[in-house]
């Protein structure tokens, strides 16, 4: 993929189903708590679907090429109620190729039912998240999605709930890179620094890119626990300075 900009967040369509550990404290669910929204109904972006087309007065994308475009984080880019709108916003994907779209998703074992029939081993513009927030799920969704045809395979241990090990997985080189986070707000479960920094050291070990990029709300270290406001979490996390790319291969 092409050096990345600043991201953006597109999301064509918003609701989603608590389907995993990880989604105990959905921040969809909560933030449309607010607004008395009810999050387990999917709805088409109206203003929103076709944000990737849209131009200035001067006919140019108002989003840059080779912008990092967030996709779909208020849902999920692969569920059955998306499955009418998906081809359109494959489509945008595709003549927008001149951005970088990563799309998170617990539902990849969906994947193959919802890709576009010119898809072949995938484009290069897109990137798939997969989240493994434990051991557990890492273990029932990597396997199948080692083996798909993507070109670039994210995970995101977010949020992460417990030791994690990958090693099996990161061996394979199939995986671009591991993101990791943890879980925000009032309800937050435990983040152990202790949980990402074995993260980070396998990553090491099997020369794949790693990012910490959120400390979570509740965050262990050194035996402590502090609490940290949301608005913090990624400063916090990136003071540790834990994220790397890897060392080109000669070989
Ligand atoms: S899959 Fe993601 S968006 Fe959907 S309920 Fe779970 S955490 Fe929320």
């Amino acid at each position: 993929m092409e050096k990345r900009k600043q991201p953006h967040m597109w999301n064509p369509w918003h609701g989603c189903h608590k389907t995993s550990p990880g989604c105990q404290n959905c921040y969809v669910y909560l933030q449309d708590k607010g607004f008395d929204k009810d999050s387990s109904i999917v709805q088409k972006s109206i203003s929103n679907f076709n944000l990737p087309l849209r131009k200035t007065r001067q006919k140019e994308y108002s989003l840059q090429a080779g912008s990092l475009i967030h996709t779909c984080f208020t849902s999920d880019f692969f569920l059955e109620e998306a499955d009418k709108w998906r081809l359109d916003a494959w489509e945008i994907i595709k003549k927008r190729n001149d951005l970088n779209f990563i799309i998170p998703t617990k539902r990849i074992h969906r994947f193959l039912e919802c890709i576009p029939s010119d898809w072949g081993k995938g484009y290069d513009n897109v990137a798939i998240a997969v989240s493994c927030e434990n051991q557990l799920y890492a273990d029932k969704r990597l396997p199948f999605f080692l083996e798909l045809p993507i070109k670039h395979k994210i995970v995101f241990v977010a949020p992460i709930l417990e030791e994690v090990h990958l090693e099996k997985f990161l061996a394979t080189k199939k995986l671009e890179k591991i993101c990791v986070a943890g879980e925000s707000y009032d309800n937050a479960r435990l983040c152990d620094f202790d949980w990402v920094l074995n993260l980070y050291e396998q990553c090491k070990k099997y020369n794949t890119a790693f990012e910490f990029y959120q400390t979570g709300s509740n965050f262990k270290k050194d035996g402590k626990i502090f609490k940290i406001s949301h608005f913090k979490e990624f400063a916090q996390a990136k003071k540790a300075g834990l994220d790397f790319e890897p060392k080109k291969q000669t070989d």
